[in-house]
């Protein structure tokens, strides 16, 4: 079943298997996995990653529904700066930024509360910043059935930053856009709105 709270209890099975595995992998980069600092490390690291991929149990279309309200008010919606937290699927290390989304309604609007619980939802898996854009674009899209929705992601990718070309300070934009955002004029202040420095 899907619900909306998950890992306030832990699956012990499931726990345990990962905490044997990351057992082995402190053992197989050469450190002592016994040794006092480490001893709990395992049981710590299972919780974590069992944390952080929660949404795979969360169903982010529900969220929404919970909280649609009719309401003829049809001006653009825009939640910006969204904290973002995400595992990057190709090497399992973090990314993390911001999200900004907008939406038009079409009769119905939503919790403001609800956009950045979506955001959890997806980018609480092992993910790409391109997929992780369309699926929260698509879920607004699909649920609340807007004239039209927006999503931009800036996010900085420990994968490149601690590792590999070690670009310490680069950002990936991603965006995605939907309906009436396909407009250049709305989309054009949609972007104005969320690059001015408001607060
Ligand atoms: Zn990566």
């Amino acid at each position: 079943m899907k619900s909306y709270h998950y890992l306030e209890e832990y699956n012990i099975k499931v726990t345990n298997e990962i905490m044997e595995r990351f057992s082995g992998i402190i053992h197989e980069i050469g450190e002592e996995a016994d040794r006092e600092g480490l001893a709990k490390t395992p049981e710590r690291a299972a919780k974590a990653m069992l944390f952080l991929t929660q949404g795979y149990k969360q169903d982010a279309a529900a969220i929404l529904k919970s909280a649609m309200f009719k309401e003829s008010y049809n001006e653009m919606v825009i939640v910006k700066d969204i904290e973002l937290y995400s595992l990057c699927e190709h090497h399992i290390l973090p990314f993390f930024g911001k999200a900004h989304i907008a939406y038009i309604p079409n009769g119905h609007i939503v919790g403001l509360s609800k956009l950045p619980r979506i955001v959890d939802v997806f980018a609480r898996r092992l993910q790409v910043q391109e997929r992780l854009t369309e699926q929260i674009l698509d879920c607004i899209n699909d649920t609340l059935k807007p004239q039209g929705v927006a999503v931009v992601i800036e996010a900085a990718h420990m994968c490149m930053m601690m590792r590999g070309v070690q670009k310490q300070n680069s950002v990936t934009t991603t965006s995605g856009f939907r309906g009436s955002f396909e407009k250049e004029e709305t989309r054009n202040e949609f972007l104005k709105l969320i690059s001015s420095d408001l607060s």
